[in-house]
């Protein structure tokens, strides 16, 4: 990770050293703090830089801060300008990540619903050929946290203690990624993305109520499929049908379009990238840059034209 020169703290752009939070902090002791990871990514030819799904992000933001019960209300409006302020200050001209987050300062209990404070930081972070981003999974023997005890599809930094666990374990057993499955047995996702397998043609993924992070990736995979004319199916998954699977890959923001090419030791298919992955991946990557794909919808340009 690449430092950035300038990070937004409720709305002032402060320099990296000094984005700082106290120790006995809500948020530093319950991990107490909403979060998105946004990406944006460069288009050299046009000078331009594209933030992706800006809305889809703050809506789950904001879901995440409701429920949280933090005391504070962003409008969408307010925080696509807090994005752009920050990219422009830092004079971003290649592809980054973004964190925004709302945290919980002061020195309350699990309980304390504020002060807020709002963060917001890029920095570097590339994105190669989808060959360079091929893993093994394998499947942990820690479950997916239910939506009765910490509900999945908030994203809120608490949650990540279950991700850790699961991914520990996995780079542990020799593996690059962890694949969760729900209390019931039935795949869920990996630990900070989502997953999709290619049967008979078909792009299946399991449902929001699988034990699930609601992603904008995900989503974004599936209207794409549709649009490639692949039938797609959002329904329980079996492990078993891992190991069934043409192909398989993870998806998210943060790995993008990650073909799985092992599973529990097992090739995927022949175990190499197949054609349903590399279609989905050409046409995110096309629609990410502005470059054909779906249309301006999907991308905030953060320079004037
Ligand atoms: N699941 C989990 C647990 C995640 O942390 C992420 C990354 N935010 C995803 C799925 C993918 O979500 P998105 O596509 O919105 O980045």
């Amino acid at each position: 990770m690449s430092t950035p020169q300038f990070i937004s703290i409720n709305k002032t752009l402060v320099p990296y050293d000094d984005a700082r939070v106290h120790v006995l902090s809500p948020t530093v002791k319950y991990g107490a703090l909403v979060f998105e990871g946004l990406r944006a990514y460069w288009n050299a030819e046009q000078e331009q830089l594209y933030v992706i799904k800006l809305q889809e992000h703050f809506e789950r933001f904001h879901n995440s801060v409701k429920a949280m019960r933090f005391d504070a209300k962003y409008s969408t409006e307010e925080l696509t300008g807090i994005v752009l302020d920050l990219l422009r200050a830092n004079e971003v001209r290649s592809d980054v990540h973004l964190r925004v987050a709302a945290y919980v300062e002061g020195s309350g209990l699990y309980d304390s619903t504020g002060p807020i404070s709002l963060m917001c930081a890029a920095y570097g972070r590339g994105s190669g050929p989808l060959a360079a981003k091929t893993v093994s999974a394998g499947v942990v023997s820690w479950r997916r946290i239910s939506d009765a005890a910490t509900p999945p599809r908030l994203k809120v930094a608490a949650n990540y203690h279950n991700a850790r666990l699961g991914s520990l374990e996995a780079k542990i057993n020799g593996y690059d990624e962890a694949i969760f499955l729900t209390s019931q047995g039935r795949v869920a996702e990996g630990a900070g993305s989502c997953l999709a397998i290619v049967r008979d043609g078909r792009l299946i993924t399991p449902s929001k109520t699988e034990g699930i992070l609601e992603s904008v990736t995900r989503q974004a995979v599936l209207d794409i499929a549709r649009d490639l004319g692949v039938a797609t199916e959002e329904r329980p998954v079996d492990r078993s049908e891992l190991y069934f699977a043409e192909e398989a890959f993870f998806c998210g923001t943060g790995v993008e379009i990650a073909p799985v090419t092992s599973i529990d030791k097992l090739p995927v298919g022949d175990g190499q990238i197949g054609e349903v992955t590399r279609n989905i991946w050409d046409r995110y990557e096309a629609s990410a840059r502005g470059v054909g794909g779906h249309g301006p919808d999907w991308r905030t340009p953060v320079y004037p034209r």
